[in-house]
């Protein structure tokens, strides 16, 4: 297999160099407070036979992974969910098992390694949290320098993970968007390589792998797929997964697939409907998927009008609702970001054919964020000193 990048816009090709970030064309367009333009994909030129590897379809050689397993998560069979939802044939792939906890490993897996394999020691990056202490972890594996910015409001348990994984760790006095305006300043002056989310051809690469991940677990592609959105690079990652194998001839064509947003952070969902991004103060108890400007909107967007894919959003109500019925109903404790997908799913439901195969993709662990955690439950108040206090 061969690669190289193409420009989503106007399709130049280049070859893979760990300088190039987003299309030098097509980027000098680039205007404040809009999505990134000029994005660049990966494109394959060769063919597989029936026993391929997802290694093969990456542009990275496995010999510069770095030792730590990512991926292979688990496809769950929901017993009781499918049972309450009539949905027999509903499927959770749980991405908040991977090594840090959140899907973002996969990301960061590929930038690790691309790092490696160009002899580069130092990556920077902004997150909300789950990327940072990712690219931490993934990173520390690697014996990589890791530079983060974090928003004042990331929540402590991400903060401090990425601090146990020993990266560098700047806390920015604003937001996300802030957060990702400044490392990306740092990287020009500092050099590295940068991992910032959509603006490294690589994060959407590696993120491609749940796909196939999923289309190999199942032995064919699901019919319907949700996935929760922040910058959009997950979505993107997710329908790159899905054309590769179509052009590889393993599918027959794209699943249906459906973003969720919290209505109150919604941006893509917005220009999905108008058709151009306004950039709007956010918030939602959904830290990671809490973004003004969607990095890979313009992308994104484009991805969900070639494929038919469809945009809805949830209330951080119903996030605190379907985080708590996940945990109870199935054992999977998800942050509220991934619950997100679910409340999508729970909300889209009775609109949808109950014989659909459907596949949740839930996205973080919900130790990242116990503060929002507690939201959907009773935490008792009273101690207790005998059983007497209780019968
Ligand atoms: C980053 C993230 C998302 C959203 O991914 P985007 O690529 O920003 O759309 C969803 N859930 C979790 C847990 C995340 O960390």
């Amino acid at each position: 297999m061969d690669f190289n990048y193409r420009c989503s816009i106007c399709s130049t090709t280049y070859e893979i160099t760990p300088d190039l970030t987003v299309c030098p064309d097509c980027s000098r367009s680039q205007q404040t407070d809009q999505p990134l333009t000029g994005i660049l994909e990966v494109e394959l030129r060769g063919t597989i036979d029936r026993s391929y590897s997802i290694s093969d379809l990456l542009p990275i050689e496995p010999a510069y992974f770095p030792a730590i397993p990512v991926g292979n998560t688990p496809l769950w069979e929901p017993e009781n969910l499918r049972n309450s939802s009539g949905f027999r044939r509903l499927y959770i792939k749980d991405d908040g098992s991977n090594p840090t906890a959140s899907f973002k490993d996969r990301a960061s897996y590929l930038v690790s390694a691309a790092a490696r394999k160009f002899n580069i020691e130092d990556i920077t990056l902004a997150s909300t949290g789950n990327a940072g202490s990712s690219m931490a972890g993934v990173g520390a594996a690697a014996g990589q320098r890791v530079t983060l910015f974090l928003p004042k409001t990331a929540p402590a348990a991400k903060l401090v993970q990425a601090l146990q994984y020993g990266a560098r760790v700047f806390r920015v006095n604003g937001n996300y968007d802030m957060a990702y305006d400044l490392s990306l300043a740092f990287s020009k002056r500092k050099g590295g390589l940068n991992r910032n989310t959509a603006y490294n051809p690589l994060t959407i690469e590696g993120k491609k792998t749940v796909s196939l991940e999923i289309c190999q677990q199942l032995n064919q592609a699901p019919d319907l797929l949700f996935v929760s959105v922040g910058d959009g690079c997950i979505l993107s990652g997710v329908y790159k997964g899905f054309r590769d194998l179509v052009q590889l001839g393993v599918i027959p064509s794209v699943p249906h697939i459906i973003g969720v947003q919290a209505e109150t952070s919604d941006a893509l969902h917005r220009a999905y409907i108008s058709g151009s991004f306004e950039k709007l103060p956010t918030s939602t108890v959904a830290d990671s998927i809490c973004v003004d400007v969607p990095r890979n909107g313009i992308h994104a967007l484009a991805m969900l009008r070639k494929f038919n894919g469809e945009m809805m959003t949830v209330s951080d109500a119903q996030i605190i609702q379907a985080q708590s019925y996940l945990s109870s109903s199935t054992g999977l404790f998800t942050e509220p970001a991934s619950a997100a997908a679910f409340a999508g799913f729970q909300k889209a439901a009775p609109r949808l054919d109950p014989d659909a195969l459907v596949v949740v993709l839930t996205t973080g662990n919900g130790l990242k964020d116990s503060t929002s955690a507690t939201l959907g439950i009773q935490v008792p108040k009273t101690l207790i000193d005998t059983v007497d206090d209780i019968l």
